[in-house]
């Protein structure tokens, strides 16, 4: 009886492996996917219509207007 469940569980075991990488893979295509949206959303200066973009700074990640330093509008980066 266990020997003839050996074959059933390694099949289970590959399949669980297999469908854990699949998930993997979606979850990173996803995460891909959700990064390019970000890095293309074109987000735009409300106080000189500029075009802000994603920066680093000191306290971390925000929005900078491309009028900078003549604007200096920011913006949180969530
Ligand atoms: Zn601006």
């Amino acid at each position: 009886m266990y020997e003839e469940d050996v074959p059933y569980v390694r099949r289970r075991i590959d399949f669980i492996g297999s469908e854990i990488c699949r998930q993997a893979d979606q979850y990173r295509q996803t995460v891909k996917a959700g990064q390019s949206v970000i890095s293309t959303t074109i987000k735009t200066c409300p106080k000189c219509a500029g075009t802000l973009h994603l920066k680093t700074g000191r306290y971390g990640k925000f929005y900078g207007c491309s009028g900078f330093p003549a604007c200096r509008y920011t913006e949180r980066f969530n």
